[in-house]
């Protein structure tokens, strides 16, 4: 029996068979449970569906969390399908590329500012919203996906930098919120890995370089490295875990000036 035999839950960010949310279900899937899909618009529908089927998985909706009518759509679908909830996972992120290149000023405005928080923080509330009715009954686990950048400076991640801690303090929030009906709010913080939305981030490679040559594990961690901790946070083995910022990034938090 995996540990989530019997668990039924919703994973988002699936963009291509590099995302973290891929990893993530492809873990979840071996730890025994039922999968659900979103995609952003039909463009990625089919490909989604492809690595939906891969799973196991025939269950794909279409959803942009900028939507309000997209979310309620969403959980109005899933709850004439299944019963229950059990897991919730939000792996999106989004800020405009111009906001991501240069000096943090330099490609920041109004609009950027507000479409990063939008797709990356408040998204992850609006999910909780919409799902929370349908873990009601035996609690459930919610998680999202953040990023050492919320805490620290890293170049050209800029505006990501306080959208992630947005989220961080959302997941705090919503812990709280939750926790009297059993539903846990967890976020796994971690290290840089090659995926589409990071490609959008100017000079990711020398991230990547930087933290394989002074994380304590000398590696950068990999979407099965995230995938098996949210297997873990979503099972009843993390049951006494919320409000929880877990880090997998191969220990590169600990470090302050890295051998010289
Ligand atoms: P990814 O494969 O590109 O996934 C990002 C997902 O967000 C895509 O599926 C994208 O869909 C979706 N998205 C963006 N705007 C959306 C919207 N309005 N509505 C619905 N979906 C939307 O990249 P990833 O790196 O796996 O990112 C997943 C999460 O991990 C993000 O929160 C990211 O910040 C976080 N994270 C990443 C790293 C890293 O180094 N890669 C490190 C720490 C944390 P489209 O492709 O259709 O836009």
């Amino acid at each position: 029996m995996g540990l989530l035999t019997g668990k039924r839950i919703l994973v988002t960010g699936v963009a291509s068979n590099r995302s973290i949310a891929w990893g993530v279900a492809r873990a979840m899937h071996r730890e025994g449970a039922e999968l659900a899909f979103t995609f952003q618009n039909e463009r990625l529908g089919e490909r989604v569906r492809k690595l939906a089927a891969e799973v196991g998985s025939t269950l794909t909706i279409g959803c942009d969390v900028s939507a309000d009518g997209d979310i309620d759509g969403l959980f109005h679908r899933l709850g004439n399908t299944w019963p229950a909830l059990d897991g919730l996972v939000h792996a999106i992120a989004f800020a405009p590329r111009e906001a991501l290149d240069g000096d943090f000023l330099s490609g920041l405005d109004r609009e950027a500012f507000r479409v990063a928080h939008d797709v990356s923080a408040y998204s992850f509330a609006a999910l909780a919203a919409g799902g929370r009715g349908l873990m009601r009954e035996n609690g459930g686990a919610m998680l999202t996906l953040t990023y050492l950048g919320s805490q620290r400076v890293f170049p050209n991640y800029n505006v990501m930098g306080p959208a992630k801690a947005s989220l961080e303090a959302t997941v705090r929030y919503l812990a709280e919120d939750l926790g009297p009906e059993g539903i846990r709010v967890n976020a796994i913080s971690a290290g840089p890995i090659r995926t589409l939305a990071a490609s959008g981030i100017s000079g990711f490679r020398k991230l990547l370089d930087h933290a394989q040559a002074v994380a304590p594990l000398r590696r950068n961690v990999s979407i099965d490295d995230v995938g098996n901790a949210a297997a873990f946070l979503c099972s009843d083995l993390a049951s006494g875990i919320t409000g929880e910022i877990t880090r997998v990034d191969a220990g590169y938090h600990v470090i302050g000036t890295p051998r010289l």
